[in-house]
């Protein structure tokens, strides 16, 4: 793909993104059954999610309010009454021959998502949010031996995300899906994780030659399951439809499946296959009614969003922006940020540690920021003791290793391992500079010649810092200020 750029010189992809979250609600869309991943296969099924005749749906107030939470904090027009319709198609994951989503009635119209492009805020406009049901999960035996479906995820409520086809490289697609999935998790709504299938992807894709306005022939791409199949998966189906036109072929309507173990494309269904799904209301549900006191309800769980957090950070705490991306991309770690800071300390100090020291030792211990060890008023201790001179950076660097291994306090470390004698040069030399001024005849003197007072000037700085200073770098500060170099 060395070409690539060449490529996107005369090529313009147009990319809209379809994603689905779990909403992280106790039970599932339409019954009782836990919402639970991970657990013994088909443990949480019941007549409804396993769609035995007769049982009955009932639409998940929690789910509901998930969803309204998002529609919200996006700015989507919300649709007093929606209504779930039937989604007809066959596969063995999903028993009832049908899947429970909206259609024409969506819960949510609208919207946008506020992501950072190129050093820039920009909008990605939303066409729709809607609630559905997830399917169970085939379980295809490795070695051929036949396939089987845990009926666990089955009625899992997803929300449905649909962007507007107004992204123009893989890059900004995968700086959508970081922006969104920060949203979904400020808003405790869906645990966002890739692996376990929380957050998935499918995406349409064509590309037009640059200047022209009308759409090319598109594509799509299902089963996108991580950040790095997003750019991957985009890429390659750009690239594949650049060569097609630019052979002089025409682009097929397909459907693809991305393989993220061989990370390329598979085609799954053309468009003579394409299924119609004959949506229709599901008679079994009623509307769903949102009422203005529900939407009040709901904006008051509303939080801050992830740009206007960065934003903030940049404004209040005159952060880098750089630094504010990282710091607010986790509401954990801006939180634990903003409690060192409110512990005392300054907000760049309290930035380049946490950014530096801090979250390198999270990534080498495997720890999570909410379970770190070291409380933001301990770290403020140990910061401290690094401003007054008390102990070296480096020192410090040690130290805080030693708070997250023992849960000592930075003071306790200094002075259980007797760092705190002063060796930092700066405060040293105060108390050097100081000695000197304060016994002017000595110091003429041992200019003079008298250099046996070397000794005199070096007790009365150990004395001075009470005997807490290092006395190799004492002797040689002593020595440069004394011989008069500064
Ligand atoms: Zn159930």
């Amino acid at each position: 793909m060395s070409d690539m750029s060449a490529l996107l010189k005369r090529w313009e992809p147009v990319i809209g993104l379809e994603v689905h979250a779990q909403l992280s609600t106790t039970t599932k869309m339409f019954c009782g059954c836990r919402n639970a991943y991970g657990d013994q296969p088909n443990s949480h099924t019941c007549p409804t999610c396993l769609g035995l005749p007769g049982a009955l749906p009932v639409a998940n107030e929690q789910a509901v309010l998930f969803a309204l939470k998002l529609g919200l904090a996006v700015g989507s027009e919300i649709t007093q009454f929606s209504r779930f319709a039937r989604k007809n198609y066959f596969y063995p994951d999903l028993t009832k021959g049908y899947q429970i989503s909206q259609y024409d009635e969506p819960l949510c119209s609208g919207g946008s998502v506020t992501i950072r492009w190129e050093g820039r805020s920009q909008e990605i406009p939303l066409t729709r949010i809607h609630i559905e049901e997830d399917a169970g999960k085939s379980i295809h035996d490795e070695k051929g031996d036949g396939t089987r479906v845990d009926f666990n995820r089955c009625g899992v409520p997803l929300v449905e995300i649909v962007s507007e086809p107004v992204i123009r490289s893989p890059q900004e697609a995968k700086a959508y899906l970081t922006r969104l999935k920060q949203i979904l998790e400020y808003l405790n709504i869906c645990d966002c994780n890739m692996e376990e299938g929380n957050l998935r992807c499918d995406a349409n894709i064509s590309i037009r030659p640059r200047r022209e306005t009308k759409f090319g022939v598109k594509t799509e791409m299902k089963n996108i399951n991580s950040f790095r199949g997003v750019e991957r998966g985009l890429m390659s189906e750009i690239f594949r439809q650049a060569e097609v036109l630019d052979g002089g072929g025409e682009v097929e309507q397909v459907t693809l499946l991305w393989n993220e173990v061989e990370q390329k494309a598979e085609v799954m269904r053309s468009k003579e296959e394409a299924h119609d799904y004959r949506y229709f209301p599901d008679p079994d549900l009623v509307p769903l009614s949102v009422s203005e006191s529900d939407l009040e309800e709901v904006r008051s769980f509303l939080v801050e969003l992830p740009h206007e957090r960065e934003e903030r950070f940049v404004t209040d705490y005159s952060l880098k922006e750089d630094d504010a991306v990282i710091l607010a991309s986790e509401t954990p770690l801006s939180a634990y940020f903003e409690a060192t800071i409110e512990a005392g300390a300054p907000a760049s100090t309290a930035a380049k540690w946490i950014l530096g020291e801090v979250l390198s030792i999270v990534k080498e211990e495997g720890v999570s920021m909410e379970s770190f060890p070291a409380s933001p008023k301990s770290l403020v201790g140990l910061l401290q003791s690094v401003i007054e001179g008390e102990v070296t950076v480096v020192t410090g660097k040690e130290v805080l290793r030693e708070m997250v291994s023992s849960g000592l306090s930075a003071s306790e470390i200094i002075e259980k391992e007797g760092l705190a004698q002063v060796s930092d040069a700066s405060a040293l030399s105060e108390t050097v500079a100081k000695v000197l001024e304060e016994n002017p005849d000595e110091l003429k003197r041992y200019r003079n010649g008298k250099k046996a007072l070397f000794g005199f000037f070096m007790g009365e700085v150990m004395k001075a810092s009470g005997g807490k200073s290092d006395p190799k770098v004492t002797q040689k500060l002593l020595t440069e200020a004394l011989n008069g170099i500064d």
